[in-house]
């Protein structure tokens, strides 16, 4: 049975999650308190988990505390995460570096999208500053 409520609840978690691009339970819970103070973590887990069952939203890598986080990008692609703020956003490259990665590896075969750790432009400017 699917009610008009959790309906309501699933497209305005959607909405978050486009606008966000990359989120974990609890930021979509953060971001949608405002406007349903009655909305609670039970809900937005069971929606995301469903959703990301059915294919309307990705399962992203998950952030530096290893908490689940979804993608509003369901199309394969590979991500760029930051080491220090735990930033994600999408590139993709594996279609670029598979030659090289399947003639390193030898037998083995790269299978999934890749995950390439480092450090953003913003905490990049801000190391680089603390160091001088
Ligand atoms: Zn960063
Ligand atoms: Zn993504």
């Amino acid at each position: 049975m699917v009610s008009s409520r959790s309906t309501k609840y699933t497209q305005a978690i959607v909405a978050v999650l486009m606008e966000l691009k990359h989120a974990t339970n609890a930021e979509l819970l953060e971001r949608l308190h405002g406007q349903f103070p009655e909305l609670s973590a039970t809900t937005v887990h069971r929606a995301t988990a469903r959703m990301a069952d059915s294919g309307t939203i990705a399962e992203a890598p998950a952030d530096t505390q290893g908490s689940m986080r979804y993608d509003a990008n369901v199309k394969p692609h590979d991500h760029f995460t930051c080491t220090s703020c735990g930033g994600i956003r999408d590139i993709d490259i594996v279609d670029d570096v598979l030659p090289m990665l399947t003639n390193a590896l030898g037998d083995c075969r790269v299978t999934g999208r890749l995950l390439i750790h480092g450090s953003c432009e913003k905490c990049h400017v801000k190391l680089s500053k603390s160091q001088v």
